[in-house]
């Protein structure tokens, strides 16, 4: 898959695109080109492509066609979703909820808003991840207009109680929103099973191009649209439709669907064994161990070292570090902060994020690596 014989071990941040999704939107790239929005017979065809697609990926949320619109990934579907809520409930609350960990497109839209007058809170959570749900009770009030709880996080891959958090939002009518982009592709969703009002995923993280996402909108839940133009997406995201990434994304969903199942056992064993294999290793921890986290995700502390000195010295090994690099500076992750981590920790910690084309000789090599690198 790599050139080089690259072991890629970082599909949180992104995937390959699988060669059948590649294969699939092609011909987008190519012939049929044509506007989706065009009335001639060309744009028609596209349209009813466009229309298939979007149910296919409906379907594999358990959603309505109509309750999805395409844009360029879940950064953007969060800013059109948090946005809208707060613009359109303005005069039921100004107080949205959300949590300390969440992706850095959740927070930074949130410290938007409060700078125009929203109130945020962000909800602290447990040394495994997880959310608090009494603090959460605690925390909604009449005028709450969103709770926004991703459903799993991107760095320690704990997964959230989604349906929980939803029932307790709606108890005083608040709406709710979950950033899916880590869920999707890896575990089934359920729109309705969970109860959710909105809900974003990312095609680039499920092995689909770069640039294509969806937002789900439960029928009735009102947007204030952010992109205005030619009201595309019923007018809440306007802009010509990137056909050759929603086909892919169809494409990705179906893949998804069909080997689910076969991909969580497989690289639930590569992750074990990484995990085991490098926890045998003096002065190793675990980040976030949680019973509820992601198959394919171990994030781990090597006390005492430096992640980035560690990195450039895995010359053909791609893992994350525990930090961020926001406005030119290096700052330690805010998530492992969030469960309790010091600086020294956050950036002694690696994050080693699986995917379906690993092989166990990637996972040995890793291993054998880190272990001569400990000598
Ligand atoms: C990658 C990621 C995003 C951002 O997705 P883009 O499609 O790159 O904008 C948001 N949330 C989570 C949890 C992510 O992992």
């Amino acid at each position: 898959m790599f050139a080089e014989n690259i072991k890629y071990l970082d599909y949180n941040s992104t995937t390959p695109i699988d060669p059948r999704v590649l294969e699939a939107m092609l011909p987008f790239l190519k012939d049929n080109f044509a506007n989706s929005s065009s009335s001639h017979h060309f744009g028609q065809r596209i349209k009813e492509m466009v229309k298939q697609a979007r149910e296919q990926i409906a379907d594999f949320i358990n959603a309505e066609s109509d309750e999805l619109i395409f844009t360029s990934g879940a950064t953007e579907a969060i800013n059109i979703a948090i946005k809208g809520v707060a613009e359109s409930y303005f005069n039921k609350g100004k107080h949205i909820i959300t949590l300390s960990t969440e992706h850095k497109a959740v927070l930074d839209t949130c410290n938007d808003l409060e700078r125009k007058g929203f109130e945020v809170t962000y909800l602290s959570v447990a040394s495994n991840g997880l959310i608090d749900l009494e603090e959460l009770k605690l925390a909604i009030r009449s005028d709450t207009v969103l709770v926004s709880v991703m459903y799993v996080n991107n760095e320690i891959g704990v997964i959230q109680p989604i349906k929980e958090i939803a029932k307790l939002a709606h108890e005083t009518g608040a709406l709710f929103m979950t950033d899916a982009t880590q869920a999707a592709g890896k575990t089934r969703i359920d729109v309705n099973n969970l109860g959710v009002d909105l809900l974003c995923f990312s095609g680039h993280k499920m092995y689909a191009p770069k640039g294509i996402g969806a937002l789900y909108i439960r029928t009735k839940t009102k947007l204030n649209p952010q992109i205005h133009g030619g009201g595309h997406e019923r007018g809440l995201r306007s802009g010509t439709l990137n056909v050759p990434g929603i086909v892919a994304l169809a494409k990705a969903c179906e893949l998804a669907s069909e080997e689910m199942d076969l991909n969580q056992k497989s690289i639930s064993i590569l992750r074990d064994k990484l995990e085991a294999e490098l926890l045998q290793l003096p002065n190793t921890s675990i980040n976030g161990v949680s019973e509820n986290r992601i198959y394919n995700t171990t994030n781990i502390r090597f006390i005492g070292q430096d992640a980035n000195i560690l990195i450039g010295r895995m010359k053909n090994i791609a893992v994350s570090n525990g930090s961020a690099c926001s406005s030119s500076v290096i700052e330690a992750s805010h998530v492992l902060k969030a469960i309790g981590l010091n600086d020294d920790d956050a950036f002694a910690s690696l994050r080693f994020s699986l995917g379906k084309f690993n092989t166990m000789e990637d996972i040995d090599s890793v291993i054998q690596t880190i272990k001569e690198l400990n000598q």
